[in-house]
């Protein structure tokens, strides 16, 4: 097995949002982008979290295997973040190991980093790509994130190009993301990826992640914004069409 280490922010032995069925979670230490609502700023350091090989890792995921293969939608593992491409080259030989021995990948990313050859052969070891779209209207994404959408919609298209799955996911953020102009504007791109997109979840913002921005920048940036209710959702899914 590769040698490569990847540095880890925390795993989570039975998620059952990120991915169909029940999933071990491995938490990538790291992320290029600044996202106002995040809330796990404390997996930003790329210099942070542990190193861990992909023997180890995998040694963790077989632990679990009996409750995944339990799941009667199928588990598997779901690489997350922090942004898991920032050490693509580590998520890839975890991958092919975990495609080996027959687990369903999933790959949890805001497809923020250019393609490149080794994200290519990534997503050829990837079942599912659960993909972010932080805001549809570039200059407003660079407001929210620190980067514009150039590589994120380069991304999905590229995903449409390979006929990869995907599950689309927007955190509905009241006053930043809630207008009908902006979710009519999200969902004209989602449909143009065609059918690849098996679900499209809105999430609605919290701020339970405020201690973390507080303990690390003494402040948090989205203050005075309310979180998003459960009607706010509904709202947007019928804007939607969902
Ligand atoms: S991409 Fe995820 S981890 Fe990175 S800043 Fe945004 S919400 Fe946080």
């Amino acid at each position: 097995m590769s040698e490569l280490k990847g540095r880890i922010h925390s795993f989570d032995s039975f998620g059952t949002v990120d991915g169909p069925g029940i999933r071990f979670i491995v938490f990538m230490q790291g992320c290029p982008l600044k996202c106002k609502f995040c809330h796990n700023r404390d997996t930003w350091d790329f210099d942070k979290g542990e190193e861990y090989t992909v023997e180890e890792i995998v040694k963790k995921l077989k632990r679990v295997k009996p409750y995944i293969d339990a799941s009667s939608l199928g588990g598997g593992i779901t690489v997350s973040g922090g942004e898991p491409l920032g050490q693509a080259e580590f998520v890839l030989e975890l991958f092919k190991e975990c495609k080996k021995q027959g687990f369903h990948t999933c790959l949890d990313t805001a497809g923020s980093y250019k393609l490149n050859d080794t994200i290519k052969q990534l997503l050829e070891y990837t079942d599912l790509v659960l993909l972010d779209i932080k805001h549809i209207d570039s200059n407003k994404c660079k407001d929210l994130t620190g980067m514009d959408n150039t590589n994120n919609k380069n991304f999905a298209k590229y995903l449409s190009q390979i006929h990869k799955k995907v599950w689309i996911r927007q955190v509905l953020t009241p006053g930043i993301t809630d207008d009908e102009e902006t979710l009519k504007a999200t969902q004209k791109f989602v449909l143009e990826l065609g059918d690849i997109v098996e679900k499209i979840e809105i999430l609605p913002y919290h701020d339970m992640g405020k201690f973390k921005w507080i303990e690390i920048d003494g402040k948090y940036p989205l203050e005075g914004v309310r979180c998003a209710t459960q009607e706010d959702v509904k709202k947007a899914q019928t804007i939607l069409h969902l």
